[in-house]
């Protein structure tokens, strides 16, 4: 069935578990499936998502990764002693503030967060989403959905990730009334609620929340039925939510050794895995050495894996090795935070907290099966309705 609206509406952070828990919209998007999640976190989806490549491919992993040759921060690092005491410029509002003047500095347009990156450490710290991913040509080489739908001419209408989901919604019903024919409507706001509130049990912020969604998407139904048009809307999600169990420091450990960061070895401590660089000889052994105590609850990834994952680069841009924590423990401290969220994701992609979910009120392909299969789907739909004319 050929439908005038297409509608993709992203709502990070809804995982199966939380959709099969409370029954979410179980009878107006009664198309429903499980979908591997993307090795990484939103900012390894989402780029996934826009362009259907796997990281290995779009070079988004961890927001932060060593790489002094190619680091935009060196001049930073001239400030780091100046920039004491070290808890004040620590905090949390600061370090959001810091962000927006580094951003504004530096003119990145994508996604700038510091999070709790050590200043010292900057200058030696590329930074992966300096562009806007959703703009014209914002992934560079590789195709991203506003290029494709550019290309197809379609009237479509993408909403603004820096604005907030009751926004979001009002702009697609406008999008709707101005006559646009494929959306993409993205939201982020459960994602922030299920760090702090992860089920089980539900709790009642996030079933408050979910209702609202519920409520948004009838109105979207409803401006297409106002228009008399047929709506086919897919809810595409990019992770689940695990809850904390435990933290380990494993920061402190890599941190005893007699290495020296910089001269002999480089690091990224995500919340949920540990991407080091080997440079001084023997600096491999030494770290794998401090490692050990933790592979009772972790695992360095094979090469297997990281392929399987889509994250294996041949010239170790992630890292010359990923260590990653197994589900529900996070490290901390890390480069993300000082202190652990009572939910994070980022974790091996077959638990079952981190799987993702595709709902709709159409048939929904038997191929997608992974996040990255998203991209395929929204293409077919682009070019069902605006075929390619040579
Ligand atoms: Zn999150």
């Amino acid at each position: 069935m050929k439908n005038d609206i297409e509608i993709f509406l992203f709502i990070d952070a809804l995982g199966w578990e939380l959709v099969d828990r409370t029954a979410f919209m179980a009878e107006e998007l009664p198309f429903r499936r499980r979908i591997e999640m993307q090795f990484g976190y939103s900012s390894t989806a989402i780029p996934t998502i826009l362009s259907g490549r796997p990281p290995a491919e779009h070079g988004h992993l961890g927001l932060f990764r060593f790489a002094p040759e190619s680091s935009p921060f060196r001049l930073l690092g001239k400030l780091s002693p100046l920039m004491r005491p070290r808890s004040l410029w620590n905090r949390g509002r600061v370090r959001h503030l810091l962000s927006r003047i580094i951003a504004r500095l530096y003119g990145f347009t994508g996604y700038f967060q510091l999070y709790q990156m050590p200043f010292a450490k900057l200058p030696l710290m590329d930074y992966c989403e300096k562009h806007d991913l959703f703009a014209p040509g914002g992934m560079g080489n590789v195709e991203n959905l506003r290029d494709l739908l550019a290309r197809h001419k379609s009237a479509y209408h993408i909403s603004d990730w820096r604005a907030g989901d009751t926004k979001n919604f009002e702009a697609a019903r406008q999008a709707l009334r101005q006559g646009k024919t494929f959306l993409f409507v993205y939201t982020a706001e459960l994602d922030a609620l299920l760090h702090r509130y992860p089920a089980p049990p539900v709790a009642d912020v996030i079933r408050a929340k979910l209702n609202w969604y519920a409520q948004e998407i009838g109105t979207l139904f409803e401006t297409c039925r106002e228009l008399k048009k047929t709506l086919r809307l897919t809810v595409i999600s990019d992770h689940g939510m695990t809850p904390l169990t435990r933290t380990v420091d494993l920061k402190s450990a890599v941190e005893k050794t007699p290495l020296v960061f910089g001269r002999d070895y480089g690091a990224c401590y995500d919340s949920t895995m540990f991407r080091p660089t080997f440079l001084a000889p023997g600096a491999e052994k030494v770290i794998r050495e401090a490692v050990k105590p933790f592979e009772t609850c972790g695992h360095w990834l094979t090469e297997d894996e990281e392929k399987h994952y889509g994250i294996y680069r041949a010239d170790r841009m992630f890292g010359d090795a990923v260590f990653l924590m197994d589900p529900g423990i996070q490290i901390v401290p890390s480069d993300m935070g000082s202190a652990p969220l009572n939910g994070m994701h980022g974790f091996a992609p077959e638990d079952k907290d981190s799987q993702a979910v595709i709902l709709s009120n159409d048939e929904i392909p038997d191929r997608i099966r992974r996040v990255a299969d998203y991209f395929g789907l929204m293409k077919e739909r682009i070019e069902e309705k605006e075929p390619e004319r040579p």
